[in-house]
């Protein structure tokens, strides 16, 4: 059995009649039928790798589909137009008015929106609870819970949530677990295995990795996207291009060399800062201290790619952005670029200050999603902007 970092760069090719080597962009919205009996029987019944229009599906689109899903070890996967088009897609495919959903409360800001505003206002009722607290998702969980949704690690302040106990959890009421897996990564996630029903990613960050585009996927077996997410999907019209489609692959042919290598970063820049007194809080899931550090070694087998530093205020963070040299000030991560946040001002600001406080969303607060630079010119940076 292939390793995820083979089927990377082989899982999931179609070549045309020309063999070319690299995947091929089909830059088209549409396909032609040789005559009248093929269209209508491809729309009666379209099997694999038969196209109708590119809203439903597309060979290029293909390809990054099945070539994610074998790294994940999914059965299939529906690509979307972003991150946000996988979270809402799936939520909305699998929910009907009076269900009920149990949620980690600490979410990515736009994920917040649709399990807070949007679902509400579908007549789905959402708890949320603290994601680390098993005792909290064992009360929150009904015998008639439909779904639960957890960022595996969560953004900005890194709780690693246990899928597997989870799971347990949502499985004895038979709810279906939608895990928003971006943090984690693909390279590192064994979320199916650990027991998620459901993964989703935002491809905008690592699987593109170098900031050029945005796309998403919703992953799962067979009959669950065949069944629930592309009926939805395919007339809702979140579909992701081809050309995002043909980035996203080529960034999966690179993405466990990167990922690796910016965790590798990561565990060196969070061991080097261990201790400086300019920090109150040092936040890595790869360090000892961690609350979840056991957990996340367990589950993921590293501390990931991001790290948290608290400078004790909103002046002390804004002094250091402004100071770092090679570390850029951006909200995207999983980037080839060491990139730098201050959650409480730009991803997290339209939170009200006692919400911010319980997600620990101080405003000395910043986010490190590390890159690719030579690790040592990193630390070197972040420690002359300490000072
Ligand atoms: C970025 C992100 C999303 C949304 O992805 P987009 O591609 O920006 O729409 C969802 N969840 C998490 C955890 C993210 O970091």
């Amino acid at each position: 059995m292939a390793t995820k970092r083979t089927k990377g760069i082989h899982a999931g090719i179609r070549r045309s009649q020309f063999n070319e080597l690299s995947e091929a962009i089909f830059l088209t919205q549409g396909f032609a039928y040789p005559d009248a009996e093929s269209a209508e029987a491809r729309f009666e019944n379209a099997g694999p790798d038969e196209y109708i229009y590119a809203r439903y599906g597309n060979p290029t689109v293909a390809m990054f589909e099945d070539r994610i899903a074998a790294i994940e070890g999914a059965e299939a996967g529906f690509a979307t137009a972003s991150g946000m088009a996988a979270v809402s897609g799936a939520l909305t495919s699998m929910l009907k008015a009076g269900d009920h959903v149990v949620s980690a409360r600490a979410l990515f800001g736009s994920c917040l929106y649709v399990l807070e505003d949007v679902l509400a206002r579908f007549g789905v009722q959402v708890d949320f609870v603290d994601g680390t607290d098993l005792d909290a998702w064992a009360g929150a969980i009904r015998p008639d819970t439909k779904l639960v949704f957890f960022e595996s690690m969560s953004n900005p302040t890194l709780e690693v949530i246990d899928i597997a106990a989870v799971s347990k959890l949502a499985r004895a009421v038979g709810a279906q677990v939608v895990v928003d897996n971006v943090f984690s990564t693909p390279v590192f996630s064994q979320a199916i295995a650990q027991g998620a029903d459901v993964v989703v990613y935002s491809a905008t960050k690592h699987i593109d990795g170098q900031g050029r585009g945005l796309g998403g996927v919703i992953l799962g077996t067979q009959d669950f996207i065949r069944k629930t997410v592309e009926p939805y999907m395919k007339h809702t019209g979140g579909a992701m291009s081809p050309f995002n489609a043909w980035m996203m692959l080529k960034g999966l042919e690179t993405l466990d060399l990167r990922v690796r290598a910016q965790a590798d970063s990561a565990a060196v820049l969070a061991q080097g800062l261990a201790g400086h007194a300019a920090l109150t809080r040092l936040i890595y899931p790869g360090l000892a201290d961690h609350p979840q550090h056991a957990l996340c070694q367990g589950q993921l087998g590293t501390g990931g790619t991001m790290l948290a530093l608290d400078l004790g205020s909103k002046d002390a963070a804004f002094a250091f952005l402004n100071k770092l040299q090679i570390a850029t000030i951006s909200n995207n991560l999983g980037d080839a670029k060491t990139l730098v946040t201050h959650p409480a001002t730009t991803t997290h600001q339209r939170l009200p200050d006692d919400q911010k406080q319980t997600l620990g969303i101080t405003p000395g607060l910043v986010r490190m999603s590390v890159g690719l630079e030579d690790p040592q010119d990193l630390l070197e940076d972040v420690i002359q902007a300490l000072v």
